[in-house]
């Protein structure tokens, strides 16, 4: 398309403009060599210069008088002659305004005619050179416009071949071009096809050009996290199916035990069926977490941000876990200190504190004693769980923060716990951007934290 488009300008510009552009560039020839000659009248080397400009440029060029004789370049037949070589009524045509015709001042004036006797159009020059033995001298030039067409012919002739060659040129190089670009795209979207179809060991080819090597690089990272996120739930239903599965193997078996075994002995089978009863809530506490987690995991719900006191969040929690709860084995305290306001969800910072108080509980041993630390540092306010618990060793220190990650000891089932507890105190606190850690020592107890920075009323 752009050869064409380029190719009819030039077409146009030719045919219709070659002519006018022909003649103004003679008219400005004759009056570049006129003036030049003007110039130059009365300098050595005058005539030297007219007999080579009207080889030169094939003008013919006159020095005449007022009366039209003329004065060079002379012939000694013409001397002798002293032929007039314009008639009266051509001057007065040509130089009609010229210095000292008509009265007129103009130092040259450029006409367009035609004689009768040629059958092209002759531009003529008449210019005014200055006063000799008390005559006016004049200088005429001119030349005669030859005709374009055969010119435009020959022109239009090799335009023509032009045309076709650079046709047939841009068709190529358009078809190589197109082919170097839209290969590699071709190929990405076979690739992403079979990505489509389930074959996530896929590979994006480098390609030539910036963007679509940019493209590549996208889709390839856009392909591993795609990869990451299926082993991720790969690995959760894994998880999920091996922890609905113990509990409810449990809950049967002691179900077949109460039918064959204890369904008469009242004792046993009380003990059994209360088996049966924390398995059944175990289950819910995983399924609860689960949809927690996925909740919070998939953004399904936006988190509010309020001006909260934490503080009282703290106390809050603690009470309504006193009250919940039917063991009364443990003591808390809670240490405050300074300005303890935060930006928060506060349901969601409910959730983290109840499972950190949870779990400081559940992970202690004889001594159950856990202490909420809220105070303001450096206008962060920092929110401590410490337990006098069982710790956690320093080499399982970081992976307490993984889903259905527990700490085993002699590989015996825990009791307690669903694995998803850290997990869900880790997602939520990510949500806010709060910093946070554990601390601890194995046989001596824990410290999880959070800082989240206070906050400010504005103005
Ligand atoms: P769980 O539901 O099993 O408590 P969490 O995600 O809350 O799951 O915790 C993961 C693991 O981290 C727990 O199984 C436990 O081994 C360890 N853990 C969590 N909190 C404490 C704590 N306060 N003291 C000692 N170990 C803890």
């Amino acid at each position: 398309m752009f050869a064409v488009l380029i190719l009819a300008a030039l077409w146009f510009l030719q045919i219709v403009f070659l002519n006018r552009f022909y003649e103004s560039m003679k008219i400005s020839e004759v009056t570049k060599v006129g003036d030049y000659l003007r110039s130059e009248y009365g300098n050595e080397g005058f005539e030297t210069k007219v007999l080579n400009y009207s080889q030169k440029k094939g003008m013919t060029i006159e020095v005449i008088d007022e009366d039209g004789h003329l004065i060079y370049p002379l012939s000694w037949v013409e001397v002798i002659m002293n032929p007039k070589v314009i008639n009266e009524e051509d001057f007065n045509d040509f130089f009609d305004g010229v210095h000292g015709v008509n009265g007129g001042t103009e130092d040259f004036k450029i006409s367009k005619m035609k004689y009768k006797d040629l059958d092209n159009p002759t531009v003529v020059y008449a210019g005014y050179l200055g006063k000799n033995l008390s005559k006016d001298y004049y200088i005429m030039i001119r030349t005669v416009l030859q005709p374009v067409d055969s010119t435009t012919d020959i022109l239009q002739r090799m335009l023509g071949m032009v045309s076709v060659l650079s046709l047939i040129l841009s068709l190529i190089l358009s078809y190589f071009i197109s082919r170097r670009l839209s290969r590699p795209l071709v190929k990405m979207s076979r690739t992403a096809r079979i990505l489509g179809s389930g074959n996530y060991k896929v590979h994006f080819e480098d390609a030539v050009y910036t963007e679509i090597d940019d493209l590549a690089k996208t889709l390839n990272y856009a392909t591993n996290e795609l990869t990451k996120t299926i082993e991720v739930r790969k690995d959760l239903i894994a998880n999920v199916s091996h922890d609905l599965k113990t509990p409810l193997t449990v809950i049967k078996s002691y179900g077949e035990m109460i039918k064959d075994i204890s369904g008469n002995n009242e004792e046993m089978r009380n003990r059994h069926i209360q088996t049966i009863i924390s398995e059944a809530e175990h289950l819910t506490y995983l399924v609860n977490d689960l949809l927690d987690l996925s909740k919070i995991e998939s953004n399904l719900e936006k988190i509010n941000l309020q001006p909260e006191n934490l503080a009282q969040i703290a106390r809050d929690s603690v009470e309504r876990f006193q009250i919940a709860s039917d063991r009364y084995d443990y003591e808390f305290n809670i240490e405050e200190d300074g300005y303890t306001t935060i930006l928060c969800d506060k349901k969601r910072i409910e959730q983290v504190l109840y499972n950190l108080i949870n779990n400081a509980i559940n992970y202690s041993k004889k001594e159950k004693s856990v202490t909420l630390k809220i105070y303001n540092q450096d206008n962060k306010v920092h929110f401590h769980c410490i337990d006098k618990g069982v710790g956690i060793e320093e080499d399982k220190l970081s992976y307490v923060w993984d889903r259905f990650y527990r700490v085993r000891d002699n590989h015996t089932r825990p009791k307690v716990g669903t694995g998803l507890g850290l997990s869900i105190v880790k997602n939520i606190l990510e949500i806010h951007n709060f910093e946070y850690g554990v601390n601890s020592k194995f046989g001596e107890g824990s410290d999880f934290y959070f800082i989240a920075p206070q906050y400010n009323l504005k103005n």
